[in-house]
C-alpha cells in the first residue's frame, strides 16, 4: 500500500520562554521531539476566535487514549482547562490553556460504542414493552414459547428507559459487548488481537493437553502456566483458504496462520513471532499452507485487573480474572519496547481453561488493516500511564 502523509509529527510555534515551554508539554504530556502519531491539519481564517488568544498563531492538536483519564489528572496538577466539550463521531474534544495563555485541543479517540444484546424466552412483558415504544425486535415462537431477540447500542434513543425496564425485570439477563470505530482501532497504541474464525477442536479432544503441554510445568486444574511442548494436533486441514488466520476451540491464546500471511509477517519489520508447524493428527504429518505463530514475547507492563472478576485455583493458589466483555482492559506500560506481538503476564478465563491475552502494536495493526486481513478481532487497549518512557 503506498502511504502518503498521515499527518503533521510536529509543530512549531513562537514562544517567549521556549526552554520552559518545551519543559511544560514535557512534565504534563510527556511530548519530547519524537513524533505522536497522526496530526490534523486544518488552517483557520487569519481574525479566527477559535484560539486562546490574538497572539497565537497555532493550535496545537493532541491525539489521546483516554480524554476523561487525562483532564482528570490535569485538573489536579492544576492545569487551566476549557469547560467546552464536544463529542463527534470522528472524536471526542476538549481544550485546555498552557501557562503562556495558548489553548490546546485534545482529541480523545476512544470511539467506541457499547452494544446490549438481550434474549429472552417467555418474557411476555419484554414484548409488550417493546411493542409500547416501537423498539426493533426479532422474535419467534415455538415449542419452548415465544423467544425475543434485539441488539441495541446505548446510543440509541430508546436505550435509558430499555436499561430502567431491565433492572425493574430480575428474569431478564444480557450480555454487553464493545465496538469499537476504525478510528480507535488505527490510532490506538495497542490492541488485543482475537480470531472470529475457529476450526475444530486440539486432538485428541479428551487430553490435547496432556500431549501438547510440558508434563511438570503449569497447573491442571486451572490451566495456568501451562507450557507447550509439543505441535497442536488438527483433526483435518483447515478449509478456511480466505482466513489470514485462525484459531482451534478451546485455545484462545494460540493463533494459526496460512502460507500467505506467514510469508507477510516474515518479510515485514515486525517483531515477536515465529513459525512452527502444526500437524494431522492422524498421520503426524505437518499441515499444509498452515502454521503456528508462536508468541514468546510478554507485555512489559501490567493489566489493571482491580475491577475484574477474580478466581483463585484451590491446587495451585494462582489466580486468574474473567477477560470483562463490556470495557476495553487499561495497561501499565513500564517500557516501550513491546515486540509487535505478546502476551500478558495476567491469566484469564474460567473453570480448567487458563490463556493470556495477545497484544499487537501499532505496526502490526496497520499490516492487518492494509492487507485487509480476514478472520480477526481488535479491541484497542487503554494505555493508564507510562512514566518511564
Ligand atoms: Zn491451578
Amino acid at each position: 500500500m503506498s502511504r502518503h502523509v498521515t499527518g503533521i509529527g510536529g509543530l512549531f510555534f513562537r514562544s517567549d520562554d521556549h526552554k520552559a515551554l518545551a519543559r511544560w508539554y514535557n512534565q504534563h504530556f510527556g511530548i519530547t521531539d519524537e513524533e505522536n502519531g497522526p496530526t490534523v491539519f486544518s488552517p483557520f481564517k487569519r481574525d479566527t476566535d477559535y484560539f486562546g488568544n490574538d497572539k497565537q498563531q497555532f493550535m496545537l492538536n493532541l491525539r489521546v487514549q483516554d480524554l476523561d483519564g487525562l483532564l482528570k489528572k490535569l485538573e489536579a496538577e492544576g492545569v487551566r482547562i476549557d469547560p467546552k466539550r464536544m463529542d463527534e463521531d470522528y472524536g471526542r474534544f476538549a481544550w485546555v490553556y498552557d501557562p503562556e495563555g495558548n489553548k490546546d485541543r485534545i482529541v480523545g479517540t476512544e470511539i467506541m460504542e457499547r452494544l446490549h444484546r438481550i434474549f429472552a424466552n417467555r418474557n411476555p412483558g419484554l414484548k409488550s414493552f417493546l411493542d409500547r415504544h416501537g423498539i426493533k425486535h426479532k422474535h419467534e415462537v415455538s415449542i419452548v414459547g415465544e423467544t425475543v431477540f434485539l441488539l441495541i447500542p446505548e446510543s440509541d434513543g430508546n436505550w435509558p428507559k430499555l436499561a430502567k425496564y431491565m433492572a425493574s425485570d430480575d428474569d431478564l439477563t444480557h450480555t454487553v459487548e464493545l465496538q469499537f470505530s476504525k478510528e480507535d482501532i488505527r490510532n490506538s497504541e495497542y490492541c488485543e488481537l482475537g480470531s472470529t474464525r475457529h476450526f475444530g477442536f486440539p486432538q485428541p479432544e479428551d487430553d490435547y493437553q496432556q500431549i501438547t503441554y510440558d508434563p511438570v510445568m503449569g497447573c491442571r486444574t486451572c490451566g495456568i502456566g501451562l507450557m507447550q511442548v509439543a505441535p497442536f494436533r488438527f483433526r483435518k486441514t483447515p478449509t478456511q483458504r480466505h482466513s489470514h488466520l485462525l484459531q482451534l476451540n478451546w485455545v484462545f491464546d494460540e493463533f494459526f496462520v496460512s502460507e500467505r500471511t506467514r510469508a507477510d509477517l516474515e518479510s515485514s519489520i515486525l517483531t515477536g513471532f515465529r513459525f512452527e508447524p502444526a500437524v494431522l493428527h492422524k498421520s503426524g504429518q505437518p499441515l499444509n499452507d498452515w502454521h503456528q505463530m508462536r508468541i514468546d514475547g510478554r507485555v512489559p507492563g501490567v493489566v489493571d485487573t482491580s475491577a475484574f472478576v477474580k478466581e483463585s485455583c484451590a491446587t495451585c493458589g494462582k489466580s486468574k480474572f474473567n477477560h470483562p466483555t463490556d470495557q476495553p482492559i487499561h495497561i501499565q506500560l513500564n517500557r516501550s519496547d513491546l515486540p509487535d506481538i505478546a502476551k500478558t503476564s495476567e491469566w484469564f478465563g474460567s473453570g480448567g481453561s487458563a490463556w493470556q491475552s495477545i497484544l499487537v502494536s501499532k505496526n502490526f495493526v496497520d499490516l492487518v488493516l492494509s492487507e485487509n486481513w480476514r478472520g480477526i478481532s481488535l479491541a484497542p487497549v487503554r494505555i493508564t500511564a507510562d512514566h518511564n518512557r
